[in-house]
């Protein structure tokens, strides 16, 4: 058996089994695709020490980290269940049972998509999820945000600092956000919000040059020419695989402590799968460090 099983090969999953690794203990990851999300990013210029790197690129120097140690890497494995025998054991959808001593979660998370003509087309050519990421390529931009809850609404209020002007659009006649957040929405001089509209269709040619949107109540299509479209109607945690065997949240984050420990003790989990307050490459692998050396400080006690 592995003495630290990873299950999930992003940056928290990469950081854990070099920190396991490092101690001198048997690691392995399963990953359903070595990268995650780093794999879909264009360019990144919050990971610090870098100024610029592209998804694939820091992909390739986290694979070549990680395969600097005596790591296990089975790559293009789903897990599909956990359980708890005499160790833990992860399933894998091909039916081979992997053990482990103690196990870190690492799966993270996916953005939830609206599924619109021209979404997939523009991804990172217009279409955006994470305003702390690509915030700043749309400096003196007009944009829209789609979405009028909790993210969609702070995501407005940061891009309102950066770009020319944001349009937020809310599919119920109200915003969902927390009163605070869409008092200061308001207060905004560069910010339109427009309730009970459906997204129909990002347009454009080779980039971003509009959104076409229905109003709901007249069933009339608008247009508005813009160069960007941040999608926020939520970020969904790739925990659906552990059904009841750790506490989650109402969101399906699952819940950790301190030291990333989850509500089963030998289980740690780490970056966009917890309930982690924000969810980025730099803060992923910093949990995953951390899980993993919670797994290590359990495994010296049990
Ligand atoms: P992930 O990166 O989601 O990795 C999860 C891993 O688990 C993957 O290997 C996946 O294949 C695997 N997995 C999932 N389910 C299973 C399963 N059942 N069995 C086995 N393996 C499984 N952050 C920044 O800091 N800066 C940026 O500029 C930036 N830009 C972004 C741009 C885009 C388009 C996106 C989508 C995200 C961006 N982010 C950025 C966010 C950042 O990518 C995430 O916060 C980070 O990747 C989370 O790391 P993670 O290891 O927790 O999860």
């Amino acid at each position: 058996p592995f003495d630290v099983l990873v299950v999930g090969g992003g940056p928290a999953g990469a950081s854990a089994a070099i920190y396991a690794a490092r101690k001198g203990i048997r690691t392995g990851i399963i990953a359903d695709r070595f990268g995650g999300q780093v794999q879909d990013t264009l360019g990144i210029e919050n990971f610090i020490t870098t100024k610029y790197t592209e998804g694939p690129k820091l992909v390739a120097s986290m694979e070549e980290h990680v395969r600097d140690y005596d790591i296990d890497i089975m790559n293009n494995q789903t897990a599909k269940s956990l359980a708890k025998k005499d160790l833990f054991e992860v399933e894998l959808e091909s039916g081979a049972v992997i053990k482990g001593k103690s196990v870190i979660l690492s799966t993270g998370a996916r953005w939830r998509e609206i599924g619109v003509p021209g979404e997939k087309e523009f991804k990172n050519k217009g279409v955006a999820y994470c305003p702390h990421c690509d915030g700043p390529i749309f400096e003196g931009k007009d944009v829209a945000v789609i979405g009028g809850g909790n993210s969609g609404v702070e995501a407005a209020i940061d891009l309102a600092g950066i770009v020319k002007h944001v349009t937020v659009l809310e599919f119920l006649p109200e915003l969902k956000a927390d009163a605070v957040l869409q008092e200061r929405l308001r207060s905004l001089p560069n910010v339109t919000v427009i309730t009970n509209v459906a997204t129909e269709e990002i347009y454009g040619s080779d980039k971003v040059e509009g959104i076409r949107y229905k109003d709901r109540d007249t069933g009339e299509s608008h247009e508005i020419a813009l160069q960007g479209v941040f999608v926020q109607i939520g970020l969904v945690p790739n925990t659906e695989w552990l059904k009841e065997t750790v506490e989650m949240n109402k969101f399906g984050e699952i819940i950790v402590d301190e030291h990333n420990m989850t509500s089963v003790p030998g289980v740690f989990a780490a970056g966009d799968c917890t309930n982690s307050a924000y969810k980025q490459i730099i803060i992923s692998m910093g949990s995953g460090a951390t899980a993993s050396l919670g797994a290590f400080d359990y495994l010296i006690r049990n």
